[in-house]
This record gives structure tokens, C-alpha cells and sequence, in this order.
């Protein structure tokens, strides 16, 4: 009977523990993707994005005598009839840890098993199962530094070739064509800008995987925090839609530390297990995603309205701060962000500008290729001070102060900002070409002032934060 491959968030072959026990099976395998609810509800890039990854995804399967089967509806609808069609005796799939995909599996589960299928579900996605690790008391941790202890010595997951051939069924059950789907349509962006930052698929991301080994992992501890230099990974985007397996991350960077010595594969794994500890709060305290990790954070008199002049300006890179704004441009024409400008554009939205971290939150969601639900709920409530093991709130970064120390040249305010240059470079071009027109936005006009003078806006937040104290 034949297996259903239902694949989510692991578009990828190698290291793949549920293809790989689909494909032992001896049967037939059929992988579906499912554009359900949680597919509607992802933001425009990532979507965008997801549609990069399946086209790609689709061409390597195809490669090795497989299909893969594009369907819509309601995931437990679709391979309710996908298993009456194909007369298949068993689902796999990888595990994911957000409450609405944990719902929605569970109840599949169970009814799958109830039915006499089996309802198959594997690790793939983390390093770490979330309840695999607790603190002495048999609790999670809600603190990074021990977190790290308690898994850096852990062994993870294998490392599993891709099968040269996946077993075809007789017939084929219908599938959707992916271009119907227009996924990316919502994207009011320069697709086209996006796209040339964007190359899809497991193959771009081993070969990032092998590049930033080779050539940047040894100066990873010292150099991480420089937005305009090319030292970090840039697997996010990938691993987020399991294009790589974190297995392969990890295995390949411990090789190096065993190889090289130095602090950098170290740090790159300490980063990794970031992304895991997110998982683990999220799988842990789903309300991260949601609310302030900390109640007491709830009566702070953040402003939230995502429409309002100086958000605005915040969103479509024109508040008059450099390091904000060359973050934010960068975010629009690359889909992604350096680290240390996420750090500092959340920490200007939330305390300079006094704005919930759920609005810079959403606008992630929406803009981010590399969108991750735990990683951007973790980031943002610990820019804001509101989250578990979370900077403290009345530590806040002056951005100009962050730019010269992090960009001592100005490599990432020219690369970035076309305003006040001569010959600006592409980057800084490229953001007018990927701006819809109604931002009005022109490389010729002059460069903003600030919305708000820094100073100000940090007494203000200070304030605000005195006096919720004393409120409280
Ligand atoms: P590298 O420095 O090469 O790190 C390697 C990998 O480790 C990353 O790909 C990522 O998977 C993981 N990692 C590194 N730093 C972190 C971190 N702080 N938290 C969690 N995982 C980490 N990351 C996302 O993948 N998606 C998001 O939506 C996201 N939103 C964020 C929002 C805010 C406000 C902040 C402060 C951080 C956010 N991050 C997010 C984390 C981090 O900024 C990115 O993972 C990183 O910049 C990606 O670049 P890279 O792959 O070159 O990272």
C-alpha cells in the first residue's frame, strides 16, 4: 500500500527522517503538499517564498521518478481523499511545534489510527524535541545560558542521504499546478528585486552551508555583529523551510570546531541552539507568540496602531535614523535582516517609538523571507524587554551610537541608503525599484529628518517605564 509523504516545512531529501522511513517501506510513495489553513495564513513573503521553495522542490523530486501532488482545502479533508484515491496504508510526516499545526496534526493523528492507517510523525525540523530537554525540577527552561548546557554535548540527529529514487504509485492522483496557486500575488513588492536575493531549494543551501565553512565560519565570533560584512551563515530562509536539515548544520560546523579549534563553529552552534530554544519556549508557552511572556508587561502603555505616521515611517525605512533605516531598506529588498539590525529596529520601535512589539512582529511576519514563527515572537519580546531571559527594557540602544560601532566605515549606510550619494550602489537603488508607488518614495529627494530625536525618545520610554514601576 502506498505511503503518503505529506510534506510541511522539510522540502528537502537528504537527512530526511520521514521520506527516508517512507521509501523503506518498499511501497509506493506519494508526496503531497497541502495548501491549507496554515498556508492561507502566512504573510506575503513568506509565501512568496514557500512558492520559490516548492518550485524547486517539485524539479527534485521529479529527478528521482516522483511527483509532487499540489492540493488545497483542509489538510485532514485532502488526505482523507488522496488515501480513498490512492489506497494508501500510511501518512508520514515531520513534526511541527506552533499550537495551530500541533491541533491540526494531533487530531489527524488520531483519527488516521482510528481508521487503521498509520499516522506516522518524525523529528526532522529540530535538533532538539522540546520536551527532550528539562531543568532539574522537570520543568523547560526559560533561560538561554543553562539551555545551552544542558544540550551542546547532546548527539543529534543522522545525517541520511537522499534516496537516488523514490517508488512511483501506478497512477498518479491529480494535482494542482503550482502556478494556479499564485502564491506570491499578495506580494505588493518588486518580485523581481526579491528574487535576485533569493535562490530556492536544498542544493542553494548546502552550498551556502559549504561557503560559510569554508570561508567565513572562523571569523563568525568576531565579526557576526558587522551588518555590512558577509560572515554569517545566511541558512535561515532555509532552514526555516527545511530546505537544510539542522542536523547538517550542526555536524558540518562541529567538524570544523574539531578540525580548525577557535571560537567560531562554537559560537555558530551556540546560534543554533537560539533557534532551538525558541522552539522550546514556543512549544512550551505557546502564549509567546501571542501576549508578553511577562504579565506585568501587559498595563505598559505601548501604542499599537500598525497605520500610525511614525510606523509608518519605520516600516517603509524613512524615519530619518540611519541604522533603522538601512535595516529596514535591506529587509525590503532582500527579504531578510542582519541580526544586529533586527536588534536595533526592534528595539527603536519599542522603546524610541513606545510601539507594541506584536505591530514589529506582524511586519515580519509579512516582509520576512526567512519568517519564523518562534524565532520572530522570541526576537521581538526580547527586544522589548516583555520576554523570558529578554534585555532589559531600560537598556536601549541609541542607533547611532550602534552604527558606528557596527559599521565603523559606513559600508551598511551606503550599501543601503540612495538619499545624499553620489552614485548610490544597486542595493540602495534597488529598494525604489521594490517600494510600491503609493509609499512615494524617490532616491532623489532629500534624506528624512528623524522621526523623533533620539534622545527624547529614549526619556520618553524611560518614563514610561518609571512610571508603570510606581504604578505597579
Ligand atoms: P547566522 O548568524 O548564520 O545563524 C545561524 C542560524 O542560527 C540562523 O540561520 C538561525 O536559524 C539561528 N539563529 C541565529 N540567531 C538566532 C536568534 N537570535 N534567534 C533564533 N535563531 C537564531 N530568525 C529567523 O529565522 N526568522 C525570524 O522570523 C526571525 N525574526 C527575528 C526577529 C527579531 C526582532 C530578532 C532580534 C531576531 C529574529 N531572528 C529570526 C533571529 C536572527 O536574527 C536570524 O535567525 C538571523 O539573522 C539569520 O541570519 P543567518 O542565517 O545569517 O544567521
Amino acid at each position: 500500500k502506498p505511503v503518503i509523504l505529506w510534506l510541511r516545512r522539510d522540502l528537502r531529501l537528504a537527512d530526511h527522517p520521514a521520506l527516508t522511513a517512507a521509501v523503506a517501506e518498499g511501497a509506493p510513495v506519494i508526496p503531497v503538499f497541502i495548501r491549507d489553513e496554515q498556508v492561507e495564513a502566512l504573510g506575503a513573503a513568506p509565501r512568496w517564498r514557500l512558492e520559490r521553495g516548492l518550485e524547486v522542490f517539485a524539479r527534485s523530486l521529479a529527478a528521482r521518478g516522483s511527483r509532487l501532488i499540489l492540493r488545497q482545502g483542509p489538510a485532514a479533508e485532502v488526505l482523507d481523499a488522496l488515501i480513498a484515491e490512492t489506497g494508501a496504508g500510511a501518512v508520514h510526516w515531520t513534526r511541527a511545534y506552533d499550537p495551530g499545526a500541533r491541533d491540526r496534526d494531533g487530531a489527524i493523528k488520531s483519527d488516521l489510527k482510528a481508521r487503521g492507517i498509520a499516522a506516522r510523525s518524525f523529528a526532522g525540523h529540530l535538533l532538539f524535541e522540546p520536551w527532550t530537554v528539562s531543568t532539574g525540577a522537570g520543568g523547560f527552561y526559560r533561560v538561554f545560558t543553562p539551555y545551552w548546557k544542558a544540550v551542546r554535548g547532546r548527539p543529534v540527529g543522522p545525517l541520511l542521504p537522499p534516496p537516488e529514487h523514490l517508488p512511483a504509485p501506478d497512477r498518479w492522483p491529480a494535482s494542482d499546478a503550482l502556478e494556479d496557486w499564485q502564491l506570491g500575488a499578495t506580494m505588493h513588492r518588486g518580485a523581481a528585486v526579491l528574487a535576485r536575493h533569493t535562490e530556492a531549494g536544498e542544493a542553494a543551501a548546502q552550498a551556502r552551508l559549504d561557503r560559510f565553512c569554508d570561508a567565513a565560519i572562523a571569523q563568525y565570533q568576531d565579526r557576526r555583529d558587522f551588518p555590512a560584512e558577509p560572515v554569517t551563515s545566511g541558512l535561515s530562509e532555509y532552514l526555516s523551510l527545511g530546505e537544510i536539515s539542522p542536523y547538517r548544520c550542526w555536524h558540518q560546523a562541529q567538524r570544523q570546531r574539531d578540525q580548525l579549534g577557535g571560537s567560531g563553529p562554537e559560537t555558530f552552534l551556540k546560534e543554533l541552539a537560539w533557534r532551538e530554544f525558541a522552539y522550546h519556549l514556543m512549544f512550551h508557552s505557546p502564549h509567546i507568540l501571542t501576549g508578553n511572556w511577562r504579565p506585568e508587561w501587559d498595563d505598559f502603555p505601548w501604542r499599537e496602531d500598525p497605520g500610525a505616521a511614525d510606523v509608518l515611517a519605520w516600516k517603509q525605512g524613512r524615519t530619518g535614523v540611519v541604522f533603522v533605516d538601512a535595516a529596514m531598506r535591506e529587509l525590503w529588498v532582500t527579504g531578510k535582516m542582519h541580526n544586529r539590525a533586527r536588534m536595533i529596529v526592534a528595539s527603536f520601535l519599542t522603546k524610541h517609538l513606545m510601539t507594541h512589539w506584536r505591530v514589529g512582529q506582524a511586519w515580519f511576519e509579512e516582509t520576512l523571507t526567512d519568517w519564523d514563527p518562534a524565532s520572530n515572537a522570541m526576537g521581538w519580546q526580547w527586544a522589548a524587554g516583555s520576554g523570558p531571559d529578554a534585555a532589559p527594557y531600560f537598556r536601549i540602544f541609541n542607533p547611532d551610537t550602534q552604527l558606528k560601532r557596527f559599521d565603523p566605515d559606513g559600508a551598511y549606510a551606503r550599501a543601503w541608503i540612495a538619499e545624499g550619494q553620489k552614485s548610490p550602489p544597486e542595493t540602495a537603488l534597488d529598494f525604489f525599484q521594490a517600494v510600491p508607488r503609493r509609499w512615494r518614495l524617490a532616491p532623489g529627494a532629500p534624506y528624512p529628518d528623524p522621526v523623533i530625536e533620539l534622545g527624547e525618545g529614549r526619556k520618553r520610554a524611560l518614563a514610561a517605564y518609571e512610571s508603570r514601576k510606581s504604578m505597579g
